[in-house]
């Protein structure tokens, strides 16, 4: 097996930078059906250029690379224990090259391994076959989907939609709900996979594994291949648009799968994977572990340019945002503004916002940009550079950010996904906003950073620490403002409205 380390080393460094054909081609497809000039449509470019960056210089599509997924077949007689061995050590690789975000945090007491391993990570399924060679597969995927997972026990009552019995009406019900309650927060546009039954623990297993389906294929069950397709143009029409923002696109893909279940429970459960959708395979002879054959490509096929230009394409009409900032400049900005920030901002998330409710911030935070960022970083000498460094999903920071505002004087929040009302109450008596990014644009964020000035609460971790960047040209919406509005709210009871319409 002297090929293998090797090999499996391979599979995440490209896992993690470059979305495989039938990916990139959903993408284009949302891309050219979105209407152009919309934030809907800006968001989706972002992201086409993003993937195109993450492929160019081999860097992480999202700084979020999520619970490393193996799936292993083996043949009978070869040795799983040593394959299991090459995983841990190839996954600890990744992360020290900047592939992998350090992502394995103790429960109990929060500390960060370093190197994504620890209890139960990563996570690898073995089975045996019949073949004779090897296959892995793996799938990479963030928390901010991974918490908009949903399960339904059927049958149950929906906001919108009412009652969903036991029956393909009810499940069709679910999986809509599903869609809906996801709005952006886990960076629409999204792809589903399902399971109709099994029991609660397996249920969630089976949907995560229909993942593993290429977004294309059809469903040789006639039944549950309409369901698939009337769920993808159906959430299509909802009015989500990608990263919640509104518009004509919410769905990528919607893959399904029924296993049998107890009389008594009728399970549906639903895997939400987002945009960076990061899943790849491969086959290795079973002796030298040298890959014969990559999986979900085409090796015929050059990978294409998503994007036809690079950056962001500016109007003049964007509002050009050099912290410190004040008051009164955050009061005249008004929800749909596009602003570039040039100057320096903090990153901060959950530990960070945790920390400042019982301490005070180790920097003067009066004025600043905070940025609900876990980047990718790598220390070169004594110098610290950003891998990648999208946003992280806000709505985490919900019981905090208001306190923040009031008790430090930050004047403007970027995130992605919006917040809620105590949130948008703190706006409005700080005279602060809220920025949205482009979730999972992670190489295209990392490009505005100009210099890392420093990092503070480093025991936190990487993705949790405090970082000090200087930034420039960085890019973002206000989807909440000043004055008491907010986009999120006004989409998700528009879409709302949209469900109410498609109970039948
Ligand atoms: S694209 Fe969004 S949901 Fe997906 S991993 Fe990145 S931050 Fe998380």
């Amino acid at each position: 097996m002297e090929f293998l380390f090797n090999s499996l080393l391979e599979l995440i460094t490209q896992t993690s930078t470059n979305l495989p054909p039938d990916v990139r081609a959903a993408m284009g497809i949302a891309l050219k059906q979105e209407t152009p000039g919309t934030q809907s449509h800006q968001a989706l470019s972002i992201m086409a250029t993003n993937i195109d960056m993450a492929h160019e210089d081999q860097g992480p599509i999202c700084q979020d690379t999520g619970m490393p997924t193996f799936i292993v077949h083996t043949p009978v007689g070869v040795n799983q224990l040593v394959i299991k061995k090459k995983i841990k050590e190839a996954v600890a690789e990744a992360t020290r090259l900047g592939k992998l975000r350090p992502n394995s945090v103790d429960s109990l007491t929060g500390k960060n391994s370093g190197n994504n391993l620890g209890e139960e990570t990563p996570v690898i399924h073995f089975e045996q076959w019949e073949h004779d060679e090897i296959e892995v597969k793996l799938v990479l995927k963030g928390g901010g989907c991974e918490n908009k997972n949903i399960q339904y026990s059927l049958p149950c009552e929906l906001d919108h939609l009412g009652k969903a019995g036991r029956d393909l009406a009810g499940v069709r019900k679910c999986i809509l709900h599903a869609v809906w309650q996801a709005q952006g927060q886990g960076c629409a546009p999204g792809a589903l996979g399902v399971c109709i039954g099994s029991d609660r623990a397996h249920g969630y297993d089976l949907a995560k594994m229909q993942l593993f389906r290429t977004l294309d294929d059809v469903n040789p069950n006639p039944e549950l291949a309409a369901l698939e397709a009337e769920i993808v143009a159906e959430a299509n029409r909802l009015g989500i648009g990608a990263m919640g923002l509104g518009g004509g696109v919410a769905l990528i893909g919607c893959k399904i799968a029924a296993a049998n279940r107890l009389p008594a429970s009728f399970f549906v459960s639903v895997a939400y994977d987002c945009w960076a959708f990061r899943r790849l395979g491969i086959r290795m002879d079973a002796s030298s572990g040298v890959i014969t054959q990559w999986l979900y490509r085409d090796p015929e096929r050059p990978v294409e340019r998503m994007a036809k230009e690079t950056g962001f394409p500016l109007t003049g009409r964007e509002v050009i945002l050099t912290p410190p900032l004040t008051e009164e400049m955050m009061r005249q900005l008004k929800v749909g503004d596009v602003v570039l920030i040039r100057g320096e901002m903090f990153t901060g998330r959950d530990a960070v916002h945790a920390y400042l409710m019982k301490n005070p911030p180790p920097v003067d935070l009066n004025g600043a940009v905070l940025y609900h960022c876990g980047p990718v970083m790598l220390k070169q000498g004594e110098e610290w550079f950003v891998k990648a460094a999208g946003p992280t999903t806000s709505s985490r920071e919900e019981p905090y950010q208001a306190d923040v505002l009031r008790n430090y004087g930050v004047k403007a929040v970027i995130g992605k996904g919006g917040m809620g009302k105590k949130t948008l109450a703190g706006l409005q008596e700080c005279g602060a906003v809220y920025l949205h990014g482009v979730g999972g644009a992670a190489q295209f964020y990392a490009r505005t950073v100009k210099k890392v000035l420093g990092v503070h609460l480093f025991d936190f971790g990487v993705p949790e620490a405090m970082w000090h960047l200087q930034v420039e040209d960085f890019m973002a919406i206000v989807t909440m403002d000043a004055h008491g509005n907010s986009l999120h709210a006004e989409v998700e009871q528009a879409t709302g409205d949209v469900l109410e319409t498609m109970k039948a």
